[in-house]
């Protein structure tokens, strides 16, 4: 058995459907449990009509549901199979009915409630879900749809929920793995519900989360997560073109390049599938061939000692100087606190004797922070700074690493470097202008051979 995780763009077309079926298709041995999004961008579309009606514009919100109903109409129109019609035509029919007493609801009450968030919400992965059940078959698939919230048990923090994993388990198990030995299973990501019934929802793009719960409730072999991108890749193609797809990555080393890498996957939300040992896989839904990258719970072991470089622009470094700080303690903590007032979350840190430097990507609050911070300290805010990350695992047993970094950069002031912390990555600060001369330099350094087991 696996889990093959669809997002909402794998999804958002009657094309795009098909592509999904066609994957589906070539691995029905595997006996897949498959896993769906909402189409397109139909969740962020029901949210703003649930805002409008909780703004008194009931009549532009049921518009808005309308159109929704034509657009999953048309697409799923041009593939459910003559036989499915009336199903179809009566599944959209009812769902729609239910959104719009619910968007009644919503501006009745004049608010919408996390609990009408998590309703809102939910019509979306409950329609693609039951939708693409209906479309299988019409591809040779003998399909049956999994209502996510018969199975997924969760708490009742509205929009946030999270599992309650040994019942969840348990459904998975017994109810959604016999399924498996005589159909593919379709389940709504993102969606839950708790012990008394309530629709509830894991958050935004929860549907990640919610296959790993599933891999790991049916004890999948492996979790496919089929998205637009091929994988982890040795380098950000947006600072640097020509990067190679990293093959293998351990967990602890994907979770370092989360905070940069936007678009794939976080790995928080595949933790289930790490602690039962599921290998996850990144896959691409328009380029299939290709392998994607896996990613495993232990040590990848790697003749590259980096496996990736991220980085991310537009950073402010904060250096804060106090003479005070000599010998005294508690000034790290007063200078925390005033990040944590303005809600400001610290990335890199660095500090000497006398000097703290630390770095931050949201400057929303940070004339408030430096007036702060100058009570106490001399200040120095300093924009447009990039940080980029080396990341492998093997990064702390090789020798002469530091010596190749500033070889590669002997052109490049660095402002900032940190290492240690979690002992896989080295992470330096350069201005914004000199992020991609550094990475090529980097990259040219750490990856002019690859080890073929692991990099494409
Ligand atoms: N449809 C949900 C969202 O847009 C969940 C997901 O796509 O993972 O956030
Ligand atoms: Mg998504």
């Amino acid at each position: 058995m696996i889990v093959m995780k669809f997002g909402g763009t794998s999804v958002e077309s009657a094309a795009a459907i098909e592509r999904v079926a066609g994957i589906v298709r070539s691995r029905l041995g595997l006996r897949p449990l498959v896993v769906v999004s909402a189409m397109g961008r139909t969740t962020n579309r029901l949210l703003a009509a649930a805002d409008k009606a909780a703004a008194g514009n009931l009549g532009d919100a049921l518009r808005d549901a309308e159109d929704l109903l034509a657009y999953h109409r048309r697409e799923a129109g041009r593939l459910v199979p003559a036989e499915s019609r009336a199903r179809m035509e009566a599944l959209l029919e009812q769902h729609f009915t239910e959104l719009e007493a619910t968007l009644e609801r919503i501006a009745a009450a004049g608010q919408v409630t996390p609990a009408l968030w998590d309703e809102t919400a939910s019509y979306g992965e409950r329609l693609s879900s039951a939708l693409i059940a209906l479309i299988f078959p019409a591809f040779g698939i003998p399909a049956v749809h999994v209502d996510a919230r018969a199975v997924l048990v969760t708490d009742s923090r509205h929009t946030q929920a999270l599992p309650l994993y040994s019942r969840t388990y348990a459904r998975f198990k017994e109810q959604v793995a016999p399924l498996l030995a005589e159909k593919v299973a379709v389940m709504g990501g993102f969606i839950g519900a708790t012990a008394s019934g309530e629709t509830t929802t894991l958050g935004r793009g929860g549907s990640d989360f919610s296959a790993a719960i599933a891999g790991a409730g049916i004890g999948a072999a492996e979790i496919q997560i089929w998205t637009d991108v091929d994988g982890m890749l040795t380098c950000d193609p947006r600072v640097l073109p020509g990067g190679r797809l990293v093959k293998r990555i351990s967990f602890a080393e994907a979770a370092e390049l989360a905070y940069f890498g936007a678009k794939v996957l976080h790995p928080a939300t595949v933790q289930p599938a790490i602690e039962k040992n599921i290998p996850v896989r990144i896959l691409n839904s328009r380029r299939p061939d290709v392998c994607g990258t896996l990613i495993v719970a232990d040590t990848v072991s790697c003749r590259n000692p980096v496996k990736s470089i991220a980085c991310k622009r537009g950073i402010t470094v904060v250096e804060i100087r106090s003479l005070r700080m000599l010998m005294a303690h508690g000034f790290l903590r007063r200078i925390f606190e005033v990040f944590d007032r303005y809600q400001t979350p610290v990335d890199l840190v660095t500090t000497s004797e006398v000097c703290v430097a630390v770095t931050i990507d949201q400057p929303r609050y940070i004339g408030e922070i430096e007036r702060e911070l100058a009570r106490i300290s001399d200040v120095n805010v300093i924009p447009d700074q990039s940080i980029i990350c080396l990341v492998g695992d093997a990064l702390r047993e090789t020798p002469g690493i530091g010596a190749r970094i500033f070889t590669a950069l002997r052109e490049i002031n660095v402002r900032m470097i940190s290492q240690g912390a979690s002992f896989n990555n080295v992470s330096l600060v350069v201005r914004d202008e000199d992020l991609v001369p550094a990475v090529s330099a980097l990259h040219e350094e750490f990856f002019r051979e690859v080890d073929p087991e692991v990099f494409e």
